[in-house]
């Protein structure tokens, strides 16, 4: 029901005799979608209370957001007893959209507070500023994504976009014009990631979720072993360490689990079950994430690895440390 089938949704779900979860969810996902507030709110308060929870929050929250009932997603907001990053957000969204800026920021501040920032909330207030044509406020949140956000390059390149924007529509075009400029260029010297490593006396290059390779389905199957026994020793994949939009049938995993560092550890793996010592050369700095599976990976596997990035030499031994002290 995500355009006028609305109704015909509305009587499917209300023959139902004792909807679900998920169904409770995608009803009140559409009443949002196509503007009915009031019906979301409603079915929210009226479905089993042990059906509440993170997506279903994020449902009514929206619903809220697009029909402009900011008080109705406040006090939703305050009920909630565990606010994730995704239900911030989307209040964050909610009080942007209704040029609530200074509430907006305040909860970006409170969920700053005890967790690491989230850019998704940043660019949240970024959106309704540039909405609102708040050329101030748009600079002053862009610097502090620059500061707070250093290795998010393509979340930055969306927010210097929607920057320019916010310029552009306010009728400052030299200035948006100036950024568009500076996006072009670093669009045009952006080096991509390489990891080369030497295997039996000759030298392969990876690039991130590489298939060239001929021997491409095993190491990949390799890849998912290894994560499989990353997750297992307790490592954690972190949206953040992404640095462009996911295509259709990717997820986080799959995408920081196939990074140039991680494909050339396992085709050293593939080409000899029992290495003990591998040397990776990688052409930028290596990754935050790869450079925790590494450490991992080593004590794992009981393998020596060794990792020139453009800053250091990283020596990862096997009792799962590395010689920079994580000082990279
Ligand atoms: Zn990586
Ligand atoms: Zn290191």
């Amino acid at each position: 029901g995500k355009s006028g089938h609305m109704n015909l949704a509305k009587e499917v779900f209300e023959k139902l005799p004792q909807p679900n979860q998920s169904e409770y969810t995608t009803i009140i996902h559409c009443y949002g979608l196509n503007g009915m507030g009031i019906q979301a709110i409603e079915l929210y308060y009226k479905m089993p209370k042990e059906f509440r929870d993170e997506g279903i929050y994020i449902s009514v929250l929206n619903a809220c957001s697009h029909s402009g009932l900011v008080q109705e997603a406040r006090s939703i907001f305050q009920s909630i007893e565990t606010k994730t990053e995704k239900i911030y957000s989307t209040m964050i969204d909610c009080l942007s959209r209704a040029s609530l800026f200074e509430e907006a920021q305040k909860l970006i501040d409170e969920y700053d507070h005890d967790h690491s920032p989230s850019i998704v909330m940043y660019t949240a207030l970024l959106s309704g500023a540039r909405n609102f044509k708040n050329t101030d406020l748009s600079q002053n949140l862009y610097d502090r994504m620059v500061k707070l956000f250093p290795q998010m390059a393509s979340s930055l390149t969306s927010a210097a976009v929607l920057l320019a924007n916010t310029y552009a529509s306010s009728g400052d075009i030299d200035k948006a014009s100036n950024i568009r400029n500076k996006l072009h260029k670093l669009g045009q010297k952006k080096q991509m990631g390489i990891t080369s490593t030497v295997v039996n006396g000759i030298s392969y290059k990876f690039r991130a979720s590489d298939r060239t390779h001929p021997r491409s389905k095993e190491i990949h199957a390799e890849c998912e072993k290894l994560s499989a026994e990353l997750l297992q020793h307790g490592h954690q994949y972190d949206s953040s360490w992404i640095t462009r939009p996911l295509n259709e049938g990717e997820t986080i995993e799959s995408v920081l689990s196939t990074h140039s560092e991680k494909l050339a550890i396992a085709w050293n793996f593939v080409a000899n079950p029992g290495a003990l010592r591998i040397q990776l050369t990688k052409n930028l700095r290596i990754c935050e994430d790869c450079h925790r599976a590494t450490k991992l990976i080593a004590a794992i596997r009981q393998c020596e690895i060794i990792a020139r990035d453009t800053n250091r030499i990283h020596h990862f031994s096997t009792d799962g440390k590395c010689s920079c002290n994580d000082y990279f």
